[in-house]
């Protein structure tokens, strides 16, 4: 049985059981899995406590609190937290110490939520496995000698083995649905402007967005509700109001057409996985909804626009880390352009270089037209490619993945390799449509599938209620 965060809430609200309590509960048990998984960098179990024994008191007192508070959340070390160190699984912030919290963090306490710590994670949220974090690789709980996806690794795989059930986690080209998807849970990439970014440490702008994980759809879409809105302090994030996810969760699905794209089960898709997600599709029917073939011709150039795109903008993100301002700096340098090389030369890893001079090269004279610009007009057309299906469809179904879980090392020799992974992840970001991986069955390893249901702009409403439904309606 899946965890419910929104059940022990619910315990928590009739007083039968206390914060402190859930706290004495998780916190031998997230330290005895952690041994295994190392999902988190940075825990704080005491800061943890002493937040449960304050909403305690303040819930004898009579005071009225959110409905979550209380509850313990993980977060992933891309994401501010004011005191708490933040290192994006990188050297280069390894003793960085924000001094804000993001927004999100900010919305997490004023709803009483209990930071427990920090995720693993890609460096800088580069990556497809956690094999890119500075530290150590985070393990995935179905199997430890498997990567755990990434590069919200650690977030997934503590949410899947319920060190807490709840993590937030974030999205470039993938990075919550793809280690969602390899370790069994659920996790959402909202639409493009729905959940602030500030305080989320940039990797590439006009694709990051933070999001949930959870055992459940319905603790997703709890969770969405609490991140969600307009942010003055992020300039991209979407007026208007929020709706309510968790009240929307039970509506009549009956005669929700859901899209299939012919391009998504095509060469590559691994046979056990097609044949999961055709038995998903056949539980999405027997719930009322209506199939139709979609197309979304663009898909092949997807992964290349991607990834001109993502690493163009890591170069221009990344030049702040030169030793003056945030995190590392070399000692025993002579001038300051020495000391900005020494700095960068030392404190980023393989990944993170490769991916900044691969973005300085196509944003430089003479490529800018051939690659960067040539990859925003690919973008524009697989935006189109959505916008087209979208008028034949409600949701569009893909796999999430390719394949389940790989193993730890099977893929760290050939960053192509790993690239290929996210080829049916990062067409969402580009097109900046919502997209969440809920569990759809095993492979014959044991190892979990994940189905990928895409809305359009906004759709979180529909999409979270499709996977809500299709998530009791399917044994897995
Ligand atoms: N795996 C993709 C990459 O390496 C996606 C990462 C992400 O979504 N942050 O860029």
């Amino acid at each position: 049985m899946p965890e419910s965060a929104v059940k022990l809430a619910a315990r928590l609200r009739a007083k039968e059981i206390s914060a402190r309590e859930v706290m004495e509960d998780l916190i031998p048990r997230l330290e005895a899995r952690n041994r295994d998984l190392n999902a988190y960098v940075t825990l704080c179990p005491d800061q943890a406590r002493k937040q449960a024994e304050e909403i305690d008191n303040r819930r004898a007192k009579g005071e009225e609190l959110s409905p979550w508070a209380g509850l313990p959340i993980g977060v992933k070390d891309v994401i501010c937290t004011q005191g708490i160190r933040t290192t994006c699984s990188s050297r280069m912030l390894e003793t960085f110490v924000p001094p804000y919290d993001a927004t999100v963090v900010r919305k997490l306490k004023e709803h009483g939520f209990l930071i427990v710590g920090k995720t693993n994670m890609d460096e800088f949220a580069m990556g497809s496995s956690t094999e890119n974090s500075a530290f150590f690789t985070t393990r995935n709980p179905a199997d430890l000698e498997r990567v755990p996806g990434g590069s919200s690794g650690g977030s997934a795989a503590a949410a899947a083995a319920g060190i807490p059930a709840l993590t937030l986690g974030s999205d470039t080209g993938g990075s919550i649905r793809q280690p969602a998807a390899f370790c069994g849970c659920v996790g959402l990439k909202p639409t493009y402007g729905r959940v602030s970014r500030y305080g989320l440490i940039a990797f590439a702008s006009s694709l990051d967005q933070i999001g949930p994980f959870a055992q459940t759809v319905e603790d997703t879409a709890m969770l969405l509700g609490v991140l969600a809105g307009q942010d003055p302090m992020d300039a991209t994030s979407i007026p208007g109001p929020v709706p309510d996810y968790l009240a929307g969760l039970h509506g009549d699905i009956r005669g929700t057409r859901i899209g299939i794209p012919g391009e998504y089960f095509a060469e590559g898709l691994d046979p056990e996985v097609r044949a999961e997600i055709e038995k998903g599709i056949k539980t999405l029917e027997g719930l009322g909804c209506e199939v139709v073939e979609v197309n979304l011709p663009h898909t092949e150039y997807g992964i290349a626009a991607y990834y001109f795109t993502c690493t163009a903008e890591a170069s221009s993100n990344l030049a702040r880390y030169d030793g003056v301002v945030f995190g590392h700096r070399a000692n025993e340098s002579g001038d300051i352009v020495e000391m900005a090389a020494k700095t960068r030369a030392e404190g980023f890893g393989a990944e993170v270089k490769r991916r900044i001079m691969l973005g300085t090269y196509v944003l430089s004279s003479g490529f800018y037209d051939a690659y960067y610009l040539k990859a925003q007009r690919v973008r524009t057309l697989i935006k189109r490619d959505f916008e087209k299906a979208f008028g034949k469809c409600d949701l569009i179904v893909t796999p999430t993945t390719p394949t389940t879980a790989f193993k730890a090392g099977e893929k760290t020799s050939d960053p192509l390799e790993m690239y290929l992974s996210d080829v049916y992840t990062t067409t969402i970001n580009l097109a900046g449509v919502a997209g969440l991986s809920v569990p759809c069955g095993k492979d014959s390893k044991g190892l979990p599938v994940g189905m990928q249901i895409i809305s359009p702009v906004l759709g979180e409403e529909n999409l979270l209620q499709v996977a809500h439904q299709f998530q009791l309606a399917h044994a897995c």
